[in-house]
């Protein structure tokens, strides 16, 4: 097979310690579910899910049918999935009879969903999202008690495997008083379940950020996206931590993503001449300037034009001139040794030097999860153990 022109290293001895870090936080008991909506968060689910499950993790969280069925190409047999978004009507029957559970948000799904479990003679899991202040999607409370009877209706086609909802910002303390309001609501809901005698199997409100600083927010699940990445979910959050270690610092959670590419040819620039498109880059003096295979169609951002830097023989190699759609440039004239072929890091460590996806997103208003979600899934991803 010929080579893409980057490629994204996972490394999993990282992500073993970050997953033993959150579980050290959550407690032995709760199901760590691995969310891995967006590729993996650009991490790539096909070779992520499998290294996730060799550090343990057998519960995955993803936003779509689609997805879910990428996870279910790779995983283990007796791994399970839930599907938090969307599921087209038509998609229920292959989730059913998948196994692969689903959130249901409102009370007119339910009965497609019976009608889906009969048609394929296989129970449905439904986790019920309520609505608790995020109106994203949820099931209002006046909803609440006819599903409940529903699904105690229909036990034998039905189960009411989960009760969740999702926090619309828990990573930042100014919305502390909406998410305490959240919870709140949620207990409700689960009162009405309790006075029914009709409880689900799982329980679960707690993203990243809230599993980390939140510990009352852990049910019998925890839905980890961001962190099992290695990236707290906001500086809120590292300093919550800190303040309940008592620790001044702790890096025990590490990014696990590297993002490479090779030099492809090397070349001298007189000066006063202009690199690349237009003028955004005039050379001030004689330069070596290094040409880089990618470019924003490749999910390096055109916002890093004359403004990125990568790694080279673990030294800053500043980009000049404008990111192109399929290439970039950058200087080298302090990196002698640099020769065509050699490897470059766009994102990650290189000797005792890193280019952090913050750095990154700094500089072009991305959100950290923004950026690495929009990688495109085809630069191959594999695992380094
Ligand atoms: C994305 C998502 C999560 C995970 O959020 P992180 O902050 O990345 O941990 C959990 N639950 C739902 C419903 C989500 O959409």
């Amino acid at each position: 097979m010929v080579k893409h022109s980057s490629r994204i290293e996972l490394n999993q001895a990282a992500y073993k310690g970050n997953i033993n870090f959150i579980r050290k936080k959550i407690g032995e008991i709760p199901i760590l579910s691995s969310v891995v909506k967006a590729n993996a968060y650009g991490h790539g689910i096909e070779v992520f899910v499998p290294m996730a499950e060799k550090c343990g993790i057998n519960h995955f969280c993803v936003a779509s049918s689609f997805e879910a069925e990428q996870v279910l190409s790779v995983c283990k047999p007796d791994s399970r999935i839930l599907i938090m978004g969307i599921i087209y009507e038509e998609d229920l029957g292959w989730a059913i009879s998948n196994g692969i559970a689903f959130f249901v948000y409102n009370f007119n799904r339910l009965s497609k969903v019976l009608e889906a479990a009969k048609k394929v003679d296989k129970k449905a899991k439904v986790h019920l999202e309520v609505e608790t202040g995020a109106n994203r999607t949820g099931m209002h409370a006046k909803e609440f008690p006819k599903a409940l009877t529903y699904l105690k209706q229909h036990q034998d086609n039905l189960v009411f495997e989960g009760l969740c909802t999702h926090f619309g910002g828990a990573e930042s303390i100014s919305n502390q008083f909406k998410i305490d309001q959240q919870h709140k609501k949620y207990k409700a809901f689960l009162k009405i379940c309790k006075e029914r005698k009709f409880l689900p199997e799982i329980r679960h409100i707690a993203c990243s950020a809230a599993a980390l600083a939140m510990a009352d927010t852990v049910y019998d699940m925890v839905r980890i996206g961001v962190a099992q990445y290695g990236f707290w979910p906001s500086p809120d959050i590292y300093y919550a931590h800190l303040h309940q270690t008592n620790k001044k610092s702790d890096t025990t959670m590490k990014r696990i993503f590297t993002w490479k590419t090779d030099i492809m040819d090397i070349r001298t620039v007189d000066q006063g001449e202009f690199i690349g498109y237009g003028t955004a880059f005039q050379a001030t003096q004689e330069m070596q300037i290094a040409v880089i295979p990618l470019g924003y169609s490749n999910g390096y951002p055109r916002a890093l034009s004359n403004r990125g830097q990568v790694l080279i023989h673990g030294k800053k190699a500043p980009i000049v001139g404008l990111i192109n759609m399929n290439l970039f440039m950058v200087d080298i004239t302090h990196i002698k040794e640099a020769l065509v072929g050699d490897e470059v890091v766009l994102i990650g460590r290189q000797k005792n030097n890193v280019i952090n996806v913050s750095s990154f997103t700094n500089a072009t208003q991305l959100l950290n999860n923004e950026m690495l979600s929009r990688l495109p899934s085809a630069i191959p991803r594999s695992v380094l153990k």
